[in-house]
């Protein structure tokens, strides 16, 4: 690819432990991701995006190290602990956290939002909008939830919010809210909301799995208290993401697995096991943790870190590219949450009259060598809507995402690609 990432070759972790002494990495250039020099163009980075080729390194350092943490005075052990404990406080700077947020591991944002879901106090209200992703839409349940059809400004999002918190009932209140949308790309106004949220005295939870792989995020400065992430969409491998922010809820609500790790004690009491559970992140994270995953997401996070002025420049001349292109494709209609510009991330999706998506995406990756996305994109309610106010047909579209793995020369080939087709009809 022709872009690359600066940031130390070495990533050792050893290093990292301070169980052996440090040493300084030389500063190189390296290749961004793996799997970039096979001709595949893969547009799909909004679904998972490909392994940084640093992940990968320090992934292969890692695996003749790993073991169960906090569980064992062996040497891998006591680096497995290490590496892990240490990947918390790479999260916390990563997202701008408080010292006192907690950062739970989980397997991902869908898992992050159900364990949320798990550990509000009693009768707390939900806000959201209807057209959030499936995993930030669907783990709350009850009748104080209030799902809002978002307006067509971002100005007017933010007073639906507000009017849909001053109609909640007494009691605790939570605003969820995506940071980028899974189907247009668009960032949706999250500091002001969370403005909105906490003139209400409610608490703000963000969808970042979108966001945080092409922004970077402050907790403090956006004044939100909890944020979801996952580390397959942030340049890792699957099976490890986040949920980090206020400790107050998650330490008191019930642990979300229950089981070795969880728990401080655990005795008999008659018929009965009497448990004290853990009160830090470890409360809800039972079973032997994917400390390899963690340390993966890790490594991500502090590449992504290093690097934001040079992800912002490539992302974004690609998607300029790729919006002048698109313009000119006849019949292309793109789906957008607002009517007018707004800051977006590398992430469209488009129906193009007279073109059935699930056969575009078919014949993009058979004949093309594409891998794009077709469906509704675990958002149903947000891609039927926009289809039908983009004036297309059907349920479903072609979503287009970049990433740093993604090149003019991809761009270029999805565009001739969609003018050849479209010139020689369906
Ligand atoms: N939220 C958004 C905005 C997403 O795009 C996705 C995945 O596509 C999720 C949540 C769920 O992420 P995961 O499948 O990693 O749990």
């Amino acid at each position: 690819p022709a872009a690359t990432l600066n940031g130390a070759a070495r990533c050792s972790v050893l290093e990292r432990t301070a169980l052996v002494p440090s040493v300084a990495g030389a500063e190189l250039s390296v290749p961004l991701v793996t799997g970039t020099s096979i001709g595949y163009a893969n547009l799909d980075h909004a679904a998972s995006a490909p392994c940084l080729q640093r992940v990968r390194t320090a992934v292969d350092e890692f695996l003749p190290w790993y073991a169960s943490v906090h569980r064992g005075a062996g040497f891998a052990s006591q680096v497995s602990t290490k590496i892990y404990e240490r990947t918390r406080g790479v999260l916390r700077r990563f997202v701008g956290a408080r010292s006192s947020d907690a950062v739970v591991f989980t397997r991902n944002t869908t898992d992050s939002f159900n364990l949320l879901a798990k550990c509000l106090p009693r009768e707390t209200s939900v806000v959201l909008f209807d057209t959030e992703h499936h995993a930030a839409l669907l783990p709350w349940r009850g009748p104080r939830v209030h799902r809002i059809e978002p307006p067509r400004t971002r100005l007017a999002a933010v007073s639906a919010v507000d009017s849909a918190l001053a109609a909640c009932a007494q009691g605790p209140r939570l605003v969820v809210l995506t940071g980028a949308s899974n189907v247009t790309g668009e960032l949706l106004p999250v500091a002001e909301i969370a403005a909105v949220a906490r003139k209400h005295g409610a608490r703000i939870a963000l969808d970042a799995a979108q966001l945080a792989p092409h922004r970077p995020i402050s907790l403090r400065e956006l004044d939100v208290d909890y944020v979801a992430l996952s580390g397959h969409k942030l340049y890792a491998p699957f099976g490890a993401g986040a949920l980090i922010g206020r400790a107050d809820w998650l330490r008191a609500g019930q642990p979300y697995l229950a089981g070795g790790g969880a728990t401080k004690v655990v005795q008999r009491q008659g018929n009965e096991f009497g448990v004290v559970w853990n009160s830090g992140p470890e409360r809800h994270e039972a079973g032997s943790p994917n400390t390899v995953g963690v340390y993966a997401l890790g490594v991500a996070c502090e590449t992504l870190a290093e690097n934001w002025d040079a992800v912002r420049e490539h992302e974004d001349a690609l998607l300029r590219r790729l919006q002048r292109g698109l313009a000119s494709v006849p019949g292309f209609a793109e789906l957008c949450l607002f009517d007018a510009d707004v800051d977006r991330v590398g992430t469209l999706s488009f129906v193009i009259d007279g073109f059935e998506p699930g056969w575009l995406a078919a014949v993009l990756s058979a004949e093309y060598g594409i891998g794009v996305r077709d469906g509704a994109f675990c958002a149903h309610i947000a891609t039927r809507r926009l289809i039908r106010e983009a004036g297309g047909e059907g349920q479903q579209a072609v979503r287009v995402s970049l990433g740093l793995g993604s090149t003019e020369e991809h761009v270029d080939r999805l565009l001739l690609a969609l003018r050849q087709i479209v010139a020689r009809g369906a």
